[in-house]
């Protein structure tokens, strides 16, 4: 018996870890300080409740002989699927039933597409970003090559010429920065991607934070895009379903003469068996008038929380981006701290956590992330508690 020897050329991860540990020893040192937490990029608002009705609905259901079900399709239930389609419909994307793939979240599916990639492939993810990218391709043994993010471009790396790609992560909104891509930014991506005979992977799971024209949420807003990228996206961050599990992926048609998305069905065929109806039907519920309702009324929430952070950092004349269209804020270090020096002290000065931008990557050295997912009040104290305490400095 051999392992898999790319396990151990993985980067042990001590970023949450790390904190925890941190924060419990100061709260251990000082019990009396009033420690906010603004660190964890999980929502807080609860489900809508035109979700929980339609899964209280779906559980009654499978109680009864004439509506129970067992296994489902593999790839989801038509009702959802023709949900999303429409999800996307209106915002002009006409997409076939068969190229919506439901899943129990985006982080199995970025981990899992990779089944259907060489190792030998080139593999460009953008730094700073969401950290699964860099280790599931790390754990098939597939080097990656980092695309450089940073304030002189707006943490929004564009292609390089002369660079090989086969594989390209895209990340928008991105996790931790909050920055969006353009239509023409993304345009310039597909164009690239034509030009490598590469594939985007397009992660989406924050785009229901998108707000501002201009802005793309899908990579499937320009033109060309269905022949180069598989979108995944995910009810996590839209719906607060970070806990109730479902998410989708589109792989066109369109893609490589069709046979991504006949491997994909037969992958997913092969080693998934769908996801719960009960979650799918609360999923489906999302995307009625009334669910559409209610999740903005909790992303609006989120945007306030966004808004509050953003104009403590204004007063505060600390630099940062995101915020506007994302859940967070990420922010230069002041006096030219580190990220985990900035760690310490803001908890020392403000009693608030948030998480050091190393944590996403080499370039995230010297920034930070807080999040818009906490809640309001607390919030609010947090952002004053900043402002005051980097008054100090
Ligand atoms: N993609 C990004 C960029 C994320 O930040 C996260 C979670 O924080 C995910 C995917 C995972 O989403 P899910 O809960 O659908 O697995």
């Amino acid at each position: 018996m051999r392992i898999n020897r790319h396990y151990g050329e993985l980067q042990d991860s001590y970023l949450f870890s790390t904190i925890a540990h941190k924060v419990a020893a100061y709260q251990q040192a000082h019990p009396e300080a009033p420690v906010i937490r603004l660190g964890i990029g999980d929502v807080t608002r609860p489900l809508c409740p035109a979700v929980t009705e339609a899964l209280s609905a779906a559980v009654r259901e499978m109680g009864e002989k004439a509506t129970f079900r067992g296994y489902g399709p593999e790839q989801g239930y038509d009702f959802l699927r023709e949900a999303v389609r429409e999800y996307y419909g209106e915002r002009g994307i006409a997409l076939d039933l068969h190229e919506i793939f439901i899943r129990d979240g985006a982080k199995s599916d970025l981990g899992n597409i990779l089944d259907l990639f060489d190792t030998d492939n080139t593999v460009l993810v953008p730094d700073p970003v969401y950290p699964v990218y860099v280790d599931t391709n790390r754990m098939a043994g597939r080097q990656v090559r980092y695309l450089d993010a940073s304030r002189e471009n707006g943490f929004l790396p564009m292609p390089e010429e002369g660079v090989r790609a086969d594989l390209i992560y895209l990340c928008s909104p991105n996790n931790p920065t909050g920055a969006v891509y353009s239509w023409e930014q993304l345009k310039a991506w597909v164009e690239y991607a034509l030009e490598q005979n590469a594939v985007i992977l397009f992660d989406a799971a924050y785009e229901c934070f998108v707000s501002e024209p201009g802005l793309a949420r899908s990579i499937f807003e320009v033109e060309g895009a269905k022949e180069v990228a598989i979108e995944v996206c995910s009810f996590s961050k839209i719906a607060g379903f970070t806990g109730t599990r479902c998410g989708y992926t589109v792989v066109p048609q369109a893609l490589a003469g069709g046979k991504l998305n006949k491997m994909w069905l037969r992958r997913q065929t092969t080693k998934f068996n769908g996801v719960a109806y009960v979650v799918q039907r609360g999923a489906e519920a999302v995307f009625t008038d009334e669910g559409m309702k209610e999740i903005q009324q909790n992303l609006d929430y989120y945007r306030a929380n966004a808004a509050v952070i953003a104009a403590a950092l204004d007063e505060a004349g600390v630099w940062y981006c995101g915020g506007k269209n994302s859940p967070y804020i990420w922010l230069r270090c002041p006096n030219e701290m580190g990220s985990w020096e900035f760690f310490d002290w803001l908890l020392e000065h403000a009693h608030v956590v948030g998480t050091p931008g190393e944590g996403f990557g080499p370039c995230g050295k010297g920034y930070f992330r807080l999040t818009a997912f906490g809640d309001a009040e607390r919030t609010k104290e947090a952002a004053a508690r900043i402002k005051a305490a980097l008054a100090t400095l």
